[in-house]
């Protein structure tokens, strides 16, 4: 199943090797992504600037962590306008944003291959 792959790190096209060089989601570091399958030599690296339009990928998802977590707080208790809630939507899109960074890259490199 794509999602599962995705979430696995799985290349596109061979399901067997890894995208990124450190399989681990929540990696709090740059990770490197290989430049191609180690399994089948599938080529990761499209074109320059391939992976520019991640971003749109990674807004998306960013903005979905963020409502989430401010429908959190809503069902919590907060009110609207609460400037709490403010710091936890910041907050939540930090402590997602190396999630965001490798699921956009992989969502992207899906759509295109
Ligand atoms: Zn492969």
């Amino acid at each position: 199943m794509v999602l599962t792959d995705i979430v696995l790190d799985k290349c596109p096209r061979c399901k067997e090797g890894l995208v990124f060089q450190n399989s681990n989601l929540f990696a709090y570091k740059v990770v490197k992504m290989n430049a191609k399958c180690p399994c089948c030599q599938y080529s990761f690296t499209k074109e320059p600037g391939f992976y520019w339009g991640a971003m749109y990928v990674s807004y998306g998802l960013s903005t979905l962590e963020g409502v989430i977590a401010y429908i959190i707080c809503r069902l919590l208790g907060n009110t609207a306008f609460d400037p709490v809630n403010l710091w936890i939507v910041i907050g939540t899109m930090l402590v997602f944003s190396p999630l965001n960074y490798r699921l956009s890259r992989l969502v992207w490199l899906y759509i295109f291959s």
